[in-house]
């Protein structure tokens, strides 16, 4: 029996026990080997670290329902990695990409993405009525000179979330899917491509999920770096993300996680019953932020309000944070819940257990009751 303590940070994230059991549980010796799984080598065609890619990657497909014409690839350096990454396998022979701006997360890799093209913003979050809100696609100021268009699936920071899979047409969109992807099910035909750093849903950090559609691995600038080469990962033999030693730790860990969620939430329909849980446990939070006649504030306007991210400040004044703070116990810790950009933010990400949200919406009862 271990001592937990709940952690509503950003990420890293929570791990479920299961998971971490059975992480533990195979790490000494894999599969009556004699060997743990990190001492193994990637280049045993079918060998063990081979089999724990292909696992991975599989359930990643089955339970996102990847199309066939999609690659699905496993690389180093993060979102951040991926933000470089970005521009240069699609630029192609453009220069420029279009950015959509949600927060800081969009703006780094914005940040990024002007090293190697002109970026260009062509929507921005916007206050209006004292709501925050995403402009539709309609008002998006897209040029047919772009290569892309980038947008920040959930800014983790400013709890801004595309709750919808957006239609673009033909043109190629980008998403950073870091603090969303297995919220909810997504429809992977409406992306040119994605990526997910792990650290938060997908399991442990240390390695990122990119998924690109096929037919555009032949836009790679050839200055690519071939670690964030995403043609050269897909085209690995015998099997995809072994152009140079896999970070095996993380991907044994994703893929504990992955069938997790499979043992947890069904085969069939896994991310259907995880975005029902993901709703009913943000939208408990939110009922006490806009219950709570402007104690609690959340300005961002429910069309685009973050499932897993949830931010707010206090309407009062600054002390009653810092009150707030104190307030925290021992079982919360350590968390975002006492500073984050100004505000509080509680982040519910899959790991988190249902008895820890109970816990968290208590807090917010009973601290807007105490004083008020
Ligand atoms: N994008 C988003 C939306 C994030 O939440 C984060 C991590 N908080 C990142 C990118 C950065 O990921 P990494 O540290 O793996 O580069």
């Amino acid at each position: 029996e271990r001592s937990r303590c709940f952690n509503f940070s950003a990420g890293p994230a929570m791990l479920p026990d299961l998971v971490l059991d059975k992480i533990v549980g195979e790490l000494g010796d894999y599969d009556g080997l004699g060997m743990s799984i990190l001492e193994m080598g990637h280049r045993d065609a079918g060998g063990p670290v081979q089999e724990v890619l292909q696992e991975a990657t599989d359930c990643v497909r089955h339970i996102l329902g990847v199309p066939s014409n999609y690659a699905v690839i496993w690389q180093q350096g993060g979102a951040h990695g991926q933000f470089a990454a970005v521009p240069l396998n699609l630029l192609r022979d453009k220069t420029q990409a279009d950015y959509v701006d949600t927060g800081v997360w969009s703006r780094r890799a914005m940040n990024e993405a002007r090293k190697f093209c002109t970026v260009r913003v062509c929507a921005e979050l916007r206050e209006e009525g004292g709501r925050l809100e995403v402009p539709p696609v309609s008002e998006w100021n897209l040029s047919d000179e772009s290569a892309y268009v980038h947008i920040c699936g959930n800014d983790t920071i400013s709890g801004v979330e595309f709750l919808e899979d957006l239609d673009l047409g033909d043109r190629l969109l980008v998403a950073d899917f870091t603090s969303t992807l297995l919220s909810r099910p997504v429809n992977i035909s409406r992306y040119a491509a994605l990526y997910c750093s792990a650290g938060k849903n997908l399991g442990p950090a240390g390695v990122c999920l990119v998924v690109v559609r096929r037919d555009l691995l032949d836009f790679a600038l050839p200055q690519t770096p071939m670690v964030l080469h995403w043609k050269a990962a897909a085209e690995t033999s015998p099997i995809p993300s072994l152009a140079n030693t896999p970070p095996v730790f993380s991907i044994f860990a994703c893929g504990h996680v992955l069938k997790g969620l499979r043992r947890s939430f069904g085969d069939v329909g896994t991310l259907d019953n995880v975005k029902r849980r993901t709703q009913r446990r943000a939208s408990a939070v939110y009922k006490i932020i806009d219950e709570s006649n402007g104690f609690y504030i959340n300005k961002v306007a429910s069309a685009v309000r973050s499932q897993t991210t949830i931010c707010f400040t206090f309407g009062r004044d600054a002390t009653v944070q810092r009150q707030w703070t104190g307030s925290i116990t021992d079982t919360v810790k350590p968390t975002d819940l006492e500073e984050a950009f100004g505000g509080i933010r509680i982040c519910l990400y899959n790991g988190l257990p249902d008895e820890a949200v109970d816990e968290v919406l208590r807090l917010l009862r009973d601290f807007a009751v105490a004083e008020s």
